[in-house]
């Protein structure tokens, strides 16, 4: 299975991407846990994104796109698919991990867009913040890490509904009930990623269903 999981800070693409790649027995390509690794070991890479990563502005798409396409690489190697996480944030990145994913017939499959409003998103980083002092979890730094992905990110979602290959999940409930419905979700596409091409499908939208059973 080859995803790309699309979400504004704080709605939970670390902990689902995870369990995605769990489940799927897939590497967990997390370009912000890659980031953060090489600030932690001070290599030069991480020296010079340290600065942008702290201010919550995006790094330049060279540098996050050379670090995708080594891990796609490996992936590929490996015989593996992959779930990709925080990539792409913008349009150029979305066209040019498209490229290099075509080049090794490792394009994604599914589009994962997990949904939640911004008044959640930030209660929940702010209460992150107290336990985990990443150094882009001040309120300040949220707020511009959520504009920045309504500017820039969340268009690009509009992109893959066109192309079929859409999941839309809601986000504001349970880690474990946001969690089952990705799994389910998933699951049903399985067949239809071997059978239909992605221009014939229509885009899978479970926003609905939070509303529909009561959010918790
Ligand atoms: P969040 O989505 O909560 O902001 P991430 O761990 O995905 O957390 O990303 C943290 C930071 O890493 C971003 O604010 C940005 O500075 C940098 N980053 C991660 N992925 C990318 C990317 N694809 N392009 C540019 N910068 C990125």
């Amino acid at each position: 299975m080859r995803i790309l999981l699309v979400a504004p800070p704080g709605a939970g693409k670390g902990t689902q991407g995870a369990l995605i790649a769990t489940h799927f027995d897939v590497p967990h390509i997390a370009t912000g846990d890659l980031l953060r690794d090489h600030v932690a070991r001070r290599t030069p890479l991480g020296l010079s994104v340290q600065d942008c990563l702290d201010r919550g502005e995006l790094v330049s798409d060279e540098i996050v796109l050379d670090i995708v396409r080594a891990e796609v690489e490996a992936a590929k190697a490996e015989g593996r698919g992959y779930v990709l996480d925080g990539m792409p944030r913008n349009m150029t990145q979305a066209r040019a991990i498209y490229q290099i994913a075509r080049t090794l017939d490792m394009t994604a499959q599914v589009v994962l867009h997990l949904v939640a409003d911004d008044d959640e998103l930030v209660r929940r980083l702010l209460a992150r913040a107290a336990l985990e002092h990443r150094s882009d979890d001040t309120e300040e730094v949220i707020r511009r890490r959520l504009a920045i992905y309504q500017e820039v990110t969340h268009p690009i979602v509009e992109w893959y509904d066109q192309r079929g290959i859409l999941v839309a999940v809601d986000a504001m409930q349970s880690v474990d009930r946001v969690g089952r419905q990705i799994l389910t979700a998933l699951e049903a596409m399985r067949p239809l990623i071997k059978l239909v091409p992605d221009s014939a499908r229509q885009s899978i939208d479970l926003t609905g269903l939070g509303k529909a059973f009561g959010n918790h």
